[in-house]
């Protein structure tokens, strides 16, 4: 066996690919990108192996296959068939390409947690995509209901809620000509996640922490969840490593979840198949990123799990853009003068509204504490909101 470690091949060159790669220069581990231009995940690993290309592009995706020793992903909206292939020319492919396959399209994610016994909202597949079929799915399921697009979803794109039958015309005009599925509404008092991490042989997670959505887009982080008793703990870490059983490959996967406000019911929302933004918070908070959990469990390197233990809670916050194109920096120059605040900023160029531009991190000995460190940049961000 060679000494060498292997070169990772990344299909995706965005933020997370970004902070892979951080994780990847402190090991001496060599990260290929394969996307279009100076990526923001390319700019801080300088070396001629990255790939100027679409990650869906079959020439790109054979080119950083035959550069790499294994192939993982940033983005799950890869070309699944071309990972096929490499996979069967023998080229690994981590987490698998049937796992990217499936998770992608989140009807087909959906019917796999099901088929597994793993909860989730009751949902109903659009065939024709027609008005008369959404408001027959609606009499069914009730109302308000949530018009999804199976697949190419990210930031609630995708997304459209219908709050009774009369929302239907407009959820079909704004979908349309995508796939679509459609879902009942989870009624949750808080939305938590887990970021799970499977290697050849374990699958370790992450403590549970809340998510706060607005806009469909994730806004803040809270590490761990505040107010959750230690058995709805116990129950999101049990259903989020069930859910990723259901998975073959290795790596690190976020697992989205609803707590119902009947305070016990948990529901799987999505997963991913990759590192996540609700698990930016490890960097700091843990004692292992999820980066380079990932990086590890895709390279076949030990991964413990007391690894993966909080170290301090947290409170992350994304810094996005706002209808002024310049009220990110002021969010960061706002969050340079916070004593102690990690400041994670990614290199994308130009700021459009809601755009993931970066994150503050603040770690103190309660979540309470950090929170109350953080609120001068909520404020802020709510003024640049409003
Ligand atoms: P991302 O991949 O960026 O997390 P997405 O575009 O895949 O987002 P979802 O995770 O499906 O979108 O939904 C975004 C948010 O919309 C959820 O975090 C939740 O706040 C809300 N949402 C989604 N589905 C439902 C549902 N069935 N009932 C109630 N709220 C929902
Ligand atoms: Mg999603
Ligand atoms: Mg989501």
């Amino acid at each position: 066996m060679s000494e060498a470690f292997p070169t990772v091949g990344l299909l995706g060159g965005g933020q997370l690919g970004r902070m892979l790669i951080e994780a990847a220069n402190r090991l001496n581990i060599k990260v290929n990108v394969l996307d279009t231009g100076a990526s923001p995940s390319k700019l801080i690993a300088a070396h001629g192996g990255h790939i100027d290309g679409k990650f869906t592009d079959r020439a790109s995706i054979q080119k950083l296959a035959a550069s790499s020793d294994v192939l993982t992903v940033e983005i799950e909206h890869v070309d699944t068939h071309v990972l096929e292939e490499v996979a069967r020319d023998g080229h690994k492919v981590e987490p698998s390409w049937q796992t990217i396959r499936t998770i992608q399209d989140k009807f087909l994610q959906k019917q796999t947690l099901v088929k597994a016994d793993v909860a989730v909202a009751k949902y109903e597949e659009l065939q024709k995509g027609t008005e008369e079929e959404l408001s027959a799915i609606g009499d069914r399921l009730g109302y308000p209901l949530m018009l999804k697009s199976k697949t190419q979803a990210y930031d609630g794109k995708g997304n459209h809620p219908v709050y009774s039958a009369a929302d239907v015309p407009s959820a079909i005009s704004t979908l349309k000509d995508r796939p679509l599925y459609a879902e009942q509404w989870a009624d949750f008092s808080m939305e938590l996640a887990v970021m799970v991490v499977k290697t050849k042989d374990q699958v370790l997670s992450y403590p549970t922490v809340e998510t706060v959505h607005e806009d469909s887009i994730c806004k803040l982080v809270y590490a761990p969840a505040r107010n959750v008793s230690s058995r709805i703990n116990a129950a999101a870490q049990d259903l989020a490593r069930r859910a990723v059983a259901c998975f073959t490959g290795k790596g690190v996967f976020g697992v989205e979840m609803f707590l119902l406000r009947d305070g016990r019911t948990l529901l799987i929302n999505e997963i991913a198949p990759r590192p996540h933004n609700s698990g930016h918070y490890t960097i700091e908070a843990c004692r292992m990123s999820q980066y380079e959990a990932h990086l590890r469990a895709v390279c076949d390197l030990p991964v413990a799990a007391d690894a993966l233990r909080m170290r301090e809670p947290a409170v992350m916050l994304n810094i996005l853009g706002g209808a002024d194109p310049h009220s990110h920096l002021r969010i960061q120059r706002a969050a340079l003068a916070l004593p102690g605040a990690s400041i994670h900023m990614y290199a994308k160029g130009d700021a459009r509204p809601g755009r993931k531009m970066g994150h503050v991190t603040l770690t103190r000995d309660t979540v309470a504490a950090a929170e109350a460190a953080l609120q001068p940049l909520l404020d802020l961000v709510a003024a640049v909101r409003a």
